[in-house]
């Protein structure tokens, strides 16, 4: 779980670019709503840094469904944004994965704002999340909660990432059985508002299940790199190191580094139950 880098170039100036691949009355109708994009654009610029919500564009049903046609991920004019935005990602991480869980490759695009409520930002490169298809559905079209509280966490803008919040537990069994891995969230460290994101995030995505599915499969691979530690003080060094490479690559609430973390704790428990 990384931030995104943001797609190269001035979102404003991809629209524009994108209007002149356009054909009229197509290119007319665009043009003419430049000035409403570009104030859609700054709101999401201005706000999003600052967790305020934003406006919900007015905007006639005929003109939202003007705009999901000439901006379907059909046509050449959004496939040339979506390779920018690709092209800007400087990690291998951020861009193969999926944003949203992490796990899966990126083969779809999400509008972060769902572009039949936000059409005007159908076409902005800071709306376009690569994420897995079971993630774009899951995420569905919903963006607010009940409350007015974001559901999901924003991977441009979004600065509490740093922040440890995904905890991983292990109860190691006493015997050669595989031990129970169980993740949880520890939202102390972030303000109220982030909380709600990141339990938002989490719950909407089934991330928690998401994890524990997949995290025994990492242990089995663990298992067998760390068999070779003559002492309990050298797994707990493997596993340090193992932690400190993939921080920087995949963030401090990644599965993976989470698991790290407990197992580095619990190195002693870890070394018996490898030599049991
Ligand atoms: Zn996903």
């Amino acid at each position: 779980m990384r931030k995104l880098a943001l797609p190269p170039g001035c979102p404003k100036m991809s629209y524009a670019n994108s209007i002149l691949a356009k054909h009229e009355p197509v290119k007319t109708f665009l043009t003419n709503h430049t000035p409403l994009v570009e104030q859609a654009i700054d709101d999401y610029i201005n706000k999003l840094p600052l967790l305020q919500a934003i406006n919900r564009p007015i905007i006639q049903p005929h003109e939202r469904d003007q705009y999901t046609s000439v901006f379907s991920s059909r046509t050449n004019a959004f496939k040339e944004i979506i390779t920018q935005m690709r092209f800007g990602q400087t990690s291998n991480y951020t861009k193969e994965y999926c944003q949203y869980c992490g796990i899966n490759l990126n083969k779809s695009i999400d509008h972060f704002f769902p572009k039949e409520i936000y059409p005007l930002l159908s076409a902005a490169t800071i709306n376009l999340i690569p994420c897995c298809k079971d993630c774009n559905t899951n995420k569905s079209t919903r963006v607010y909660d009940s409350a007015g509280v974001r559901e999901f966490i924003n991977f441009y803008y979004d600065d509490f990432l740093d922040i440890e919040f995904l905890k991983c537990s292990i109860i190691f069994p006493g015997s050669s059985a595989v031990p129970s891995i169980v993740f949880s969230l520890q939202l102390t460290g972030l303000i109220s508002y982030a909380q709600s994101v990141v339990q938002n995030h989490f719950n909407k995505l089934k991330l928690i299940n998401i994890y524990g599915a997949v995290v025994g499969c990492y242990f089995e691979e663990l298992t067998s790199e760390c068999r070779d530690a003559a002492q309990a003080a050298d797994l707990q060094n493997t596993i340090n190191n193992k932690r400190n490479a993939m921080v920087p690559i995949y963030g401090v609430n990644y599965f993976k580094v989470a698991l790290l973390k407990e197992l580095a704790a619990q190195h002693s428990s870890f070394f018996h139950y490898l030599h049991v």
